[in-house]
């Protein structure tokens, strides 16, 4: 039996954490794309041992862990180096985060990945959930969150897909900009939903 995957993103600061937080309280599992990415390369790795089978040891600090800003120096404007490290990296955080989900016992499971449609992974989802928020919003949360300027986070939005094209790719949204308490009722009422379509799922197989 295969589980019902919700793909939740949104762009920087629009509240995913928050929503997917909210998903967890209700007693759904989450498996997060950004925790996952890390663990691929975590010290002793098969994903950290390629790495530095290819770029060489300058690629790895002292405490063994990888050093990732001298690894995105590397691959700074070499469009073949980075393609080799999306080609290492992407199937394996696929593969762990479809191993995730079937190991969740929840009846269904949230993925949350910032770049869903941006490095195609709402082909692994049976349905898209986007948080979305105003631009101006995304920019004031994130550097109040992150203590970064706004043009550090207008680089990073620029970066993602466009809003626009986001939100024609989502089939549920989440307007961010309401109220703790609101937002938790609509998460209730989708999560209400997403049981629904779990157990039709389950039924037709
Ligand atoms: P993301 O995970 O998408 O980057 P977060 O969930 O971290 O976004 O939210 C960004 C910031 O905005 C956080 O500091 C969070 O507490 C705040 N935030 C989230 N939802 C709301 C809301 N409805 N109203 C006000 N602030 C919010």
């Amino acid at each position: 039996m295969s589980k019902f995957i919700v793909g939740l993103t949104g762009g920087i600061g629009s509240g995913k954490t928050t929503v997917a937080n909210l998903f967890a309280d209700l007693g759904i599992e989450l498996v997060d794309a950004d925790i996952i990415a890390r663990q691929v390369v975590a010290k002793g790795s098969e994903g950290l041992q390629q790495i530095q089978q290819h770029f060489g040891a300058s690629v790895i600090l002292d405490t063994g862990e990888l050093d990732r800003s001298a690894l995105r120096e590397k691959v700074f404007n070499e469009p073949e180096k980075r393609l080799w490290l999306n080609n290492l990296l992407h199937p394996m955080i696929r593969q762990q985060m479809l191993q995730a989900v079937e190991n969740a016992k929840s009846i269904y499971v949230i993925m949350v990945v910032p770049l869903l449609f941006e490095n195609g992974l709402d082909r692994l989802v049976n349905t898209t959930l986007v948080v979305d928020i105003p631009p101006h919003e995304q920019i004031a949360r994130t550097a109040k969150r992150d203590g970064v300027d706004s043009t550090q986070v207008e680089q990073i939005i620029n970066s993602q897909i466009d809003r626009d094209q986001r939100l024609q790719k989502a089939d549920a949204i989440i307007d961010n900009t309401q109220t703790p308490e609101a937002l938790r009722q609509t998460v209730q009422l989708l999560h209400q939903q997403y049981i629904d379509k779990a157990s039709q799922d389950n039924n037709n197989e």
